[in-house]
C-alpha cells in the first residue's frame, strides 16, 4: 500500500515522525486518531474496512475524534523533492508542494507525441524536433481552408483562403489610392473655383466689359445655330424628296 510520498523523492531523508507506519512512507494528508497516532488518511480508511482498531497500539478508532492535520501536511509540503524524471537527465529540486507545478513544465516529462498513428513516447524538450522528423505528422492548413496538411503536400499547398486575403488587401490598397487621388481633385476643384471667382472679381473692379460682350455673344450665337438647324433639316429634306 502506497498511500503517502515516497521516501526516495526526498532530497534530505525525512524524520521517523513523518513516516506513516501503514505505508512505510511520508504522511500524505495526515489524519490523528484519539490516541494521538498519525496516518496518511487513505491509509488508516483502507485499514478501517478491515479493523477499527489502532494499528499502532491496538485502541479502538472513533471516527468522530479523527482530526486531519493541516499544519503537519504543510510542513511536509514545503520539504524538497528531487524530479521524478531524475533518471531522463532532470536535476532540478523544488518543494514537495510544487511538484504538479514543475511537471507540467519539466523538460525531462515524457509525453506521446500528438499525432494519429505515431504512438512514440517523447522527451517534451525533444518534441518540437520530433515534430519537424514525424512521419505522421499533420495539421490542418493554419489558413483555415479546411485542408489537411501532410508532409508530401505540405510545400505544394496553394492555399486558396491565401490567395484571396492577398486579393483583399491588394482591393483595399486601390481603393485607399482612389480616395485619395478622389480627395486630391475635390481640392484642385475647389481651388480653381476660388481662382474663377477671383478673376471675376478682378474683371467687375477693372470694368473690363468686353469679355462679357464677347461671352454674351458667343451664347446668342450658339442659341441661333440651334434654333435654326431643326428648320434647316426640314428645309433639306423637303428638298431631298423634291429631287427624286
Ligand atoms: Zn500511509
Ligand atoms: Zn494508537
Ligand atoms: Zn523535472
Ligand atoms: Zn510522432
Ligand atoms: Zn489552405
Amino acid at each position: 500500500m502506497t498511500g503517502g510520498y515516497e521516501v526516495e523523492q526526498f532530497v534530505e531523508t525525512p524524520d521517523d515522525d513523518l513516516i506513516c507506519v501503514i505505508c512505510r512512507a511520508v504522511l500524505r494528508c495526515p489524519v490523528r486518531l484519539k490516541c494521538n497516532h498519525v496516518f496518511c488518511k487513505e491509509c488508516i480508511l483502507q485499514w478501517m474496512k478491515r479493523q477499527v482498531k489502532c494499528p499502532c497500539c491496538r485502541q479502538p478508532i472513533d471516527q468522530n475524534q479523527m482530526v486531519v492535520l493541516f499544519k503537519l501536511s504543510k510542513s511536509i509540503g514545503r520539504l524538497s523533492i528531487k524530479c521524478r524524471n531524475a533518471q531522463q537527465g532532470c536535476r532540478a529540486t523544488f518543494p514537495l508542494s510544487n511538484e504538479y507545478l514543475h511537471i507540467s513544465n519539466c523538460p525531462y516529462e515524457w509525453q506521446l507525441c500528438p499525432h494519429e498513428g505515431c504512438g512514440q513516447q517523447v522527451l517534451r524538450k525533444d518534441a518540437q524536433a520530433h515534430d519537424q522528423s514525424c512521419s505522421h505528422w499533420r495539421q490542418l492548413c493554419p489558413m483555415g481552408c479546411g485542408t489537411l496538411l501532410v508532409r508530401e503536400n505540405q510545400a505544394q499547398h496553394n492555399c486558396y483562403r491565401e490567395l484571396q486575403q492577398r486579393y483583399v488587401a491588394e482591393r483595399r490598397k486601390q481603393r485607399a489610392i482612389a480616395a485619395n487621388l478622389r480627395r486630391k481633385m475635390q481640392r484642385m476643384q475647389s481651388r480653381m473655383a476660388q481662382i474663377r471667382r477671383q478673376i471675376n472679381l478682378l474683371c467687375e473692379s477693372l470694368e473690363v466689359g468686353d469679355l462679357e460682350i464677347e461671352a454674351g455673344e458667343g451664347t446668342s450665337a450658339w442659341t441661333d445655330a440651334n434654333a435654326a438647324s431643326p428648320s434647316s433639316s426640314r428645309r433639306h429634306h423637303t428638298n431631298s424628296s423634291r429631287v427624286r
